[in-house]
């Protein structure tokens, strides 16, 4: 059996900054607790790994019992303006992926009355950039656009790791009722580029495994996009061992921009490790 892990696999450069800025505030405050407000990104494997360490994950209503001085970090998906505000009394450790930022500062700037952004409605990145901002229209699929047109001027931004199929599909519906409306696209370039590569690879292998969280946007739309005849999504060893892959000559696993290289090299070995006992009985 052939069993590879597929390029681009595993952080992105977004990630590794918010885990590098995690790691040196862990390292710098010995002792001292280091509350997240939520994941630090979306993998279990990876926020696991830090709650181990002493890190509390928090909710945004948690923050009213925290001390003035207490550090707080803020995950790579960001956070609402209006919140930022309020933590002004913490030290405030700022993971928000500049490609995210870049995103909510385009969208706080616009002197355009109506604005939609195209995105998945519970994700945080989705919550960061749209909760306080009443001009916009949040757009998860077509569904969302049943009943909308508009003649006025407007413009439309989008989620950076949204599936760039179901992105283009809906900014034509857009187009087409709101012919008026200023297309702008915020995709992140290393989701761009992830996406046309998984696109486009020749899907000489059987079958494709997908590693990464179900919250994970990037991830997901990974696994929407997917060239490969049999496409199966885990997030960790457990949900490998569910895949009959005896089923299957080859596999190739490609990881999401929030998974570590780790959990997939531990995936290879696996999948390896029992195609052999297989072989030989
Ligand atoms: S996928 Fe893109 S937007 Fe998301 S953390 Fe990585 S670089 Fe930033």
């Amino acid at each position: 059996m052939r069993i590879d892990i597929l390029d681009y696999s595993g952080f992105c450069g977004g990630v590794y900054r918010a885990l590098y800025l995690l790691d040196k505030t862990i390292a710098q405050n010995s002792g001292k607790t280091i509350y997240l407000l939520g994941p630090i990104v979306h993998n279990k494997v990876v926020n696991d790994r830090y709650t181990k360490m002493g890190v509390e994950i928090i909710k945004t209503k948690d923050l009213d019992w925290l001390k003035d001085g207490d550090i707080v970090i803020i995950s790579a998906h960001g956070i609402p303006n209006s919140l930022r505000e309020k933590m002004k009394r913490f030290k405030v450790i700022d993971t928000t992926c500049p490609f995210v930022l870049k995103n909510q500062i385009k969208i706080k700037e616009s002197l355009y009355d109506e604005i939609i952004f195209i995105g998945k409605k519970r994700h945080s990145e989705t919550i960061a950039s749209c909760l306080d901002d009443n001009r916009i229209k949040i757009i998860e699929s077509l569904d969302d656009l049943k009943g909308f047109s508009s003649s006025n001027d407007g413009i439309v931004f989008n989620q950076t790791t949204f599936n760039i199929e179901k992105l283009e599909e809906i900014q034509r519906e857009i187009k087409k009722l709101a012919p008026n409306y200023k297309i702008v696209n915020t995709m992140c370039e290393t989701q761009i580029k992830i996406q046309n590569f998984l696109k486009e690879v020749n899907p000489k292998y059987n079958c494709l495994i997908i590693v990464g969280d179900k919250d994970s946007n990037n991830a997901m739309s990974l696994y929407e996009i997917s060239p490969y005849r049999k496409t199966h999504f885990v997030s960790n060893l457990e949900d490998v061992k569910n895949i009959k892959i005896m089923d299957y000559d080859d596999i190739i696993i490609m990881g999401s921009a929030s998974t570590p290289k780790e959990l997939l090299k531990e995936i290879r070995q696996y999948i390896k490790n029992n195609a052999v006992k297989h072989q030989k009985v």
